[in-house]
């Protein structure tokens, strides 16, 4: 059933706390914890408890729960400390996807120079 955890899937298991990871802040619908391997000195990854492929699945399944994942951004942003961050929400293997568990990356502390490339 959509939304249900996945056996298989990595972000799934840190929900369950199966997988330890540093978590930095905790809804009721959403965890965000720091990316393995940072990508800028503020790199925190915004999930949902339940479990979407990518944030398209996730906004036309859920859309309330769509919005908690990018309120949490905000939230998480504003508990780094940092007044300017990139969200980033990688949609398959081609846009480097790995983890199919939609993620928002909140990505602040460097210079974010635009356009991304
Ligand atoms: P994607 O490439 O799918 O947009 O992002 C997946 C992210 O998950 C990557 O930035 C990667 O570093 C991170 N990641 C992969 N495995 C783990 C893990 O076990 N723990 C944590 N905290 N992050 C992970
Ligand atoms: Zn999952």
């Amino acid at each position: 059933m959509a939304g249900e955890p996945q056996a298989d899937c990595l972000f799934c298991k840190i929900v369950a706390g199966e997988v330890p990871a540093t978590v930095v802040r905790q809804t009721e619908t959403t965890v965000a914890f720091r990316d393995i391997n940072p990508q800028a000195p503020t790199h925190v990854l915004v999930i949902p408890k339940a479990h979407y492929p990518n944030a398209a699945a996730l906004a036309a399944a859920e859309p309330r729960l769509a919005a908690d994942l990018l309120r949490e951004a905000g939230e998480v942003a504003a508990q780094e400390k940092v007044d300017a961050y990139r969200t980033v929400l990688n949609t398959g293997s081609g846009a480097g996807q790995t983890v199919f568990h939609v993620h928002a990356h909140v990505l602040a502390g460097r210079g974010l120079e635009w356009p991304p490339g």
